[in-house]
């Protein structure tokens, strides 16, 4: 079945839902999304996101915090467009109804968090990404343009280039974006959707290690489609392990890191506030710092967590600054306000990803790729804590300016596009290698391609995961598709992208720190692949 429209969006969180309602102004829009719309890493979002808003903060003083986090890599003018445009989009997003925390006197409340010289994070309580989420999807819900199409699984972009190669007769001047492939999960089968253009804002990779404060979608989907459609990639080493994720079972639930910023202190098992040996800011010194700091000392002592304190703090400040948090780890028997809580680094954020300008323009015509997915050149190779809310909002507006003038110059000339051909494909009855190879890619970035790398390892989880990527590429094509296997393809491809931008990179800079390489080049470049 083909459903056409004038532009497509895959994905709900905060990135795909402002950048379908400002697109829908001029367009119809369908956001296509592979569970229910609240499915998002936007919705775990803590902190809050991070702009110049106080009369004692100063744009220059952001800019020079981002650079400096971003170890080099960023790209500067990027930096100042995106800092400098975040008062007018939080005042959008106010508008919208977020209403962010303030103190008692009326001011906004601000946050501080690792790496900022100021507070500068606004937030609703702990659970920014939520309200943000929940303002959004009330406009969109009610957009008469905009189509919501849910439990629809992007597969693959549909190009001119893919068509040509299959023998179609099309236009093959360059690569076009003429629709998508989508499984519908609902109704277990493959649909083409037909637009002339489609904006990538599918998020995040976390699920490729084997432990990530991400939910279950950020699975690399958008990453992996825009490599296979031929747009180019960049910085894909560049990945932050959050400092302080709650260590407890399996799940790694995040502790923000303005638990720090309020005064939260990390100790070792044996009660030392370590993080003074090992840098002049102290527990607010930059994520990579404090990761790799916290990974140094469970890896002396042989222990599995180190401690994060904040429990000389009254219950009650703790209870309105960090409601989310306090009743979460007293669900898991921790009391905040009484004991220290226990922590590990884990997979929080990818810095790297689809290379774009600020409008969110890919080198492919009809291609956009904007928030997590999406890399501009703002993070660098680290990114500065609650700027990557900020990037979103900002380049989802941006975007929007960027499709418009696309779609008017390029009135639709979509050819007829080809069904999906699913052949004498059979149900996979073989699931049991789904969950292993699964189970064996997170486990071999985990332990391979983490905090601290070397070139011994990259070049082991490279054998690996090339041996699953050939495993797996066969199992793709023998077997119907369904969700699990379309996101262990793209996790697979994803991993691959990561060692290979690790094993360019010789030498240790921002989130990259590897053993063989510990000093910087002298001169910052970026990783790329494909295109
Ligand atoms: C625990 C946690 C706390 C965070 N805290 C902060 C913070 O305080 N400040 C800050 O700035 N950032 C924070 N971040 C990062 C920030 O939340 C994300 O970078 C941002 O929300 C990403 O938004 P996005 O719209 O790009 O992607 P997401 O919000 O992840 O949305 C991606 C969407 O794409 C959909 N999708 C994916 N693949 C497909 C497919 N194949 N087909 C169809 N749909 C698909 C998903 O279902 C989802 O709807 C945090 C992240 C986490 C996990």
């Amino acid at each position: 079945m083909e459903h056409r429209f004038d532009f497509l969006v895959i994905g709900s969180g905060v990135a795909g839902l402002l950048f379908a309602l400002k697109t829908a102004e001029h367009s119809r829009v369908a956001i296509v999304t592979k569970k229910v719309l609240t499915d998002s890493n936007t919705v775990y979002a803590q902190g809050g996101i991070a702009a110049v808003t106080s009369d004692s903060d100063d744009f220059e003083l952001h800019v020079r915090d981002t650079l400096e986090a971003g170890d080099g890599l960023c790209d500067e003018s990027v930096v100042r467009t995106i800092i400098n445009e975040g008062p007018s989009r939080i005042q959008e997003l106010i508008d919208l109804g977020v209403r962010f925390s303030q103190l008692e006197d009326g001011r906004v409340s601000l946050h501080k968090e690792g790496g900022h010289s100021k507070r500068r994070i606004l937030h609703v309580q702990d659970l920014t990404g939520k309200a943000i989420e929940t303002a959004l999807l009330r406009s969109v819900e009610s957009h008469e343009r905009i189509t919501l199409l849910e439990h629809v699984h992007a597969i693959d972009l549909i190009t001119n280039r893919k068509l040509a190669l299959r023998g179609h007769q099309v236009e093959a001047n360059g690569t076009r974006i003429l629709g998508l492939y989508g499984y519908d999960s609902l109704k277990e089968q493959v649909c083409t959707f037909a637009a002339p253009a489609v904006m990538l804002c599918t998020g995040g990779v976390g699920q490729v290690y084997l432990y990530t404060t991400n939910p279950p979608i950020a699975t690399g989907d958008g990453i992996a489609m825009a490599y296979r459609a031929g747009a180019e990639i960049r910085n894909m080493e560049c990945i932050q392990f959050h400092p302080t994720a709650l260590y407890s079972g399996e799940e790694r639930f995040l502790i923000s890191e303005a638990v720090r910023g309020e005064g939260g202190t990390l100790r070792n098992l044996d009660g030392h506030a370590f993080m003074a040996d090992y840098d002049r800011r102290g527990d607010l010194a930059p994520r990579d710092v404090v990761a790799r700091a916290i990974d140094s000392e469970m890896k002396k002592a042989g222990t599995r967590h180190v401690f994060l304190d904040i429990s000389d703090k009254p219950l009650a400040f703790l209870k309105e600054r960090f409601p989310h948090i306090h009743a979460h780890c007293l669900g898991q028997g921790i009391d905040i306000s009484r004991e220290p809580i226990p922590v590990v680094p884990a997979m929080h954020y990818l810095c790297g990803g689809v290379s774009t300008n600020l409008c969110g323009e890919t080198g492919l015509e009809g291609l956009y790729a904007c928030g997590e997915v999406a890399c501009t050149g703002l993070h660098g190779a680290n990114r500065l804590a609650s700027n990557s809310l900020l990037e979103a909002v900002v380049t989802a507006h941006s975007g929007a300016g960027a499709v418009d003038a696309y779609l008017r110059r390029n009135p639709d000339r979509l050819p007829d596009l080809p069904e999906w051909v699913d052949g004498n494909l059979q149900d996979s009855d073989e699931r049991v290698i789904l969950s292993h190879n699964w189970d064996e890619l997170k486990r071999t970035m985990w332990d391979y391609v983490g905090i601290v790398r070397t070139t011994k390892r990259l070049d082991r989880a490279r054998t690996r995961i090339r041996n699953l990527k050939r495993e797996i590429h066969d199992y793709y094509w023998n077997f119907k598709v369904e969700p699990g296997l379309l996101e262990l393809r793209n996790l697979v491809e994803v991993a691959d992208m990561i060692i290979t931008c690790a094993l360019q990179r010789k030498e240790s800079r921002g989130l990259h720190y590897t053993l063989d390489y510990p000093e910087k080049m002298p001169v910052p470049v970026n990783t790329r692949l494909g295109s």
